[in-house]
Formats: structure tokens, C-alpha cells, sequence
């Protein structure tokens, strides 16, 4: 196999038979004529297929190892897409503190009698054998979680869960995989909400899912098609483009991200950093294990008592307040009222989300404007009391 480096530059480079283009043309058509009655091409409506589309997803299928993939609307789209593997009466055990959009699917579906539904806490040992005892039909993985970076052996659960019949799907959106290959440590499923690192330019929303059993990865294109969610000609054209710069910019994050790890890690107004990438994270020996670096997505609590939350994201310049992560620029966001809102309080706090909890995917801007923003940020946000005793500090040591 080639490195990922250059499976992500090369893949569809120098396939166009007609015209010899470098990079592999956009097809905008809806539709493709027959050759003739009964004849039709490899391609007949963009829906079910489009050249463009094919692209991307050979090169998702090929980063991943997997037999096949499907690229959908959206990550929401690509998570959808497993679950129609399920028939109702079917278990589906899935991480209590997941994405919360995927909580919120998940849970209006099994509320819908689509499939039975069992969250757990799975790095929680004793709960998971429990849950898994029931025989499910589908264990599903986020590792790192989102927000709380939390990480489950995934050669470890995918094997409890091969012995009882049951597939194993990862959600692989935090790391991609350049960092993490789920389906080498024996996963059947990878899910990616492709807007995020994959892309990696804010600009589009996609989504891919990658099997590694040629049937499955058969089914899913199936139903990818059935439900009318896979991805546009445009859509997949601008992802592959940011596919090829992946591996560059996932070796800039982490780097700018060890840097802003280690200030936080120290910095006293920080009550607790989440990041697996910490010897004092509870996963790190596993994270260690099965990834290739800890990821560009660090969460953290301000100590209320002496910050300023709403102000604290507020004064900052160079992490743009808003929803997503993966993308080149830093963004800051606020799990309980905005990534996370979809979770209902008792949920939340089930799954450890507070109030003060921050969540910041970091960009490849230059590691130093990122840690000044973060010092002025937090100066100027400090309470009262940490002013008057900043002041008194200066007095004194005038
Ligand atoms: N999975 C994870 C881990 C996510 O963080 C997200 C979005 O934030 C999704 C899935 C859904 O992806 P999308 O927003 O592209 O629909």
C-alpha cells in the first residue's frame, strides 16, 4: 500500500482518458444518456452514481482500507446509513456521550420502534459486557468522543462484539485517517462527517461511510441511493480537493495543538484539559495504542469562579465562535448550548457536559497568534476579584 501522504495527492490523478487533465474533471449532469436500448452506460443518474462521486469515494475507500464506500449529503446522512442495516427488535448499543446530533438520530428512531437502543458509558467495562450479553445487532464507537475526548479500545470492542454476532461501526470524524484506520483494528464500519477534517476548508458539508466486507459496503450504496442522500458531483468534487492536502494539515494541527495543550495544561484558571494526548487522560496507553497522534480537538473547563465564559469566547480573535471542527481555521464553541444542545439536560449531565465546558478545534494558523489570543482572551475576561488581585500583584511589585 502507499502512504497515506500519497494516496490522498495521487488518488484519480491522471484518469482522464479524453483530454489527459491532471485533476480528475467535475461531471455537472444529472443524467447520462443510453448507449442504445437497453445499453446503459456505467452511469445513468447522479443520484445512484456520478464519475465525480466515484472519485472520492475510491479515495475514502483506499485511506480507510475498506472494500468500498458511499459518500452522502452529510455526516448526519453518513450515520444514517448503518442503521438501515437494523429491522426493528434489533440492539444497537451506542456510546452515552456521542456527537449530539447522532444522540438526537439515534434516539427519535429508537422512539420510532426503528431499533431497539441501549446507551453506555463504554469505557464503563462491567455496563458495555452487559449491554453486549443482550446479543445487539450494532455496536457503535466514537473515539475520541465529542466533546470529552473520551477513548474505548477499539480492537478490544470490536472483538466482544464479533463474538456475539454484532457490527462494530466507528465514527471516525476526529481524526481521520491519517490518525486512526478503525477497520485495521477490526471494525466493520467507518463513519466520517467529511465536513470536517476531511474536507477541511469550512466550505462544504459531506459524508462518507467505508466498509471493509464488499457486501455490506454493496448494501450501504444501496440504501445510499434508496434514501436519495449521497453526495453532489460539486460537493464531492471540492472534498476531494481537500483531501489531498490532509495529511499535511493534520501534522500542522497537531503540532499547533501540543503547543496549546501544554499552556492550558498549565494554566491555573483551567479547572481540567480533556485531551487524550495528556498522561493523565484515563485512555491515554489506548489512544496511544491505536493512534497515530491525539487529534486537534482539546476541551476544557474555565473555572467560573474566576472567569468570565461568555466573555471569555467573546474577546476572542483568532477562534471564530461557532459550531464544527476540522477545518484550517481555529474555532471555539460551547457544547451544552450549541454542538450539544440536541441532548437534553439530564442527558448531559449523564455524559459530563457543564455548563463550562469549551470545546476548540484548532486551525493551522501560526501556533503563537493562537496562544496570544488565548492569554489576552482570558486577561480580559478574568472576574472582578482576579482583577483587583492582578492590580494588588502590580502594586506590589512596583
Ligand atoms: N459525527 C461527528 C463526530 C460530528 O462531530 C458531526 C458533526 O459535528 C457529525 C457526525 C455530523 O456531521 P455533519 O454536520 O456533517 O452532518
Amino acid at each position: 500500500m502507499t502512504h497515506f501522504a500519497t494516496t490522498a495527492v495521487r488518488s484519480g490523478i491522471e484518469t482522464d482518458t479524453q483530454f489527459g487533465a491532471i485533476t480528475p474533471p467535475i461531471y455537472l449532469t444529472s443524467n447520462y444518456s443510453f448507449e442504445g436500448f437497453g445499453k446503459p452506460r456505467q452511469y445513468d443518474y447522479a443520484r445512484s452514481g456520478n464519475p465525480t462521486r466515484s472519485g472520492l469515494e475510491g479515495a475514502l475507500a483506499d485511506l480507510e482500507q475498506g472494500a468500498g464506500a458511499t459518500v452522502t449529503s452529510s455526516g448526519m446522512s453518513a450515520v444514517s446509513l448503518p442503521l438501515q442495516l437494523l429491522s426493528p427488535g434489533d440492539i444497537l448499543i451506542a456510546p452515552h456521550d456521542c456527537y449530539g446530533g447522532s444522540y438526537r438520530l439515534f434516539t427519535n428512531l429508537a422512539a420510532r420502534g426503528q431499533f431497539e437502543l441501549i446507551y453506555v458509558d463504554q469505557t464503563d467495562e462491567v455496563a458495555l459486557q452487559a449491554a453486549l450479553d443482550k446479543n445487539p445487532k450494532m455496536l457503535w464507537i466514537e473515539s475520541p468522543s465529542n466533546p470529552l475526548l473520551r477513548v474505548v479500545d477499539i480492537e478490544k470492542l470490536s472483538g466482544l462484539a464479533k463474538d456475539k454476532g454484532c457490527l462494530t461501526v466507528v465514527d471516525n470524524t476526529f481524526l481521520s485517517p491519517v490518525q486512526q484506520q478503525p477497520l485495521n483494528l477490526g471494525a466493520d464500519i467507518v463513519v466520517h462527517s467529511t465536513t470536517k477534517y476531511i474536507n477541511g476548508h469550512s466550505d462544504v458539508v459531506g459524508g462518507g461511510v467505508i466498509s471493509k466486507d464488499p457486501l455490506i459496503a454493496e448494501k450501504l450504496a444501496w440504501w445510499g441511493n434508496c434514501l436519495g442522500i449521497t453526495g453532489s458531483p460539486f460537493d464531492s468534487f471540492l472534498t476531494l480537493r481537500g483531501l489531498r492536502t490532509l495529511p499535511v494539515r493534520i501534522r500542522q494541527h497537531q503540532e499547533n495543538t501540543d503547543q496549546i495543550v501544554a499552556f492550558l495544561d498549565k494554566h491555573e484558571g483551567i479547572k481540567q484539559v480533556y485531551y487524550p494526548g495528556l498522561k493523565t487522560h484515563p485512555n491515554h496507553e489506548i489512544a496511544k495504542k491505536q493512534q497515530q497522534g491525539f487529534g486537534a480537538i482539546v476541551s476544557f473547563e474555565l473555572d467560573e469562579t474566576r472567569y468570565d465564559i461568555a466573555r471569555f469566547l467573546e474577546q476572542l480573535e483568532m477562534f471564530s465562535l461557532a459550531e464544527s471542527l476540522g477545518g484550517v481555521e481555529s474555532l471555539i464553541c460551547h457544547p451544552a448550548t450549541m454542538t450539544h444542545a440536541a441532548m437534553d439536560e439530564p442527558a448531559q449531565v449523564r455524559a459530563g457536559i457543564t455548563g463550562q465546558l469549551i470545546r476548540v478545534s484548532v486551525g493551522i494558523e501560526q501556533a503563537e497568534d493562537l496562544l496570544e489570543d488565548l492569554k489576552k482572551a482570558l486577561a480580559l475576561s478574568s472576574l472582578p476579584s482576579e482583577v483587583s488581585n492582578a492590580e494588588e500583584l502590580s502594586h506590589e511589585s512596583c
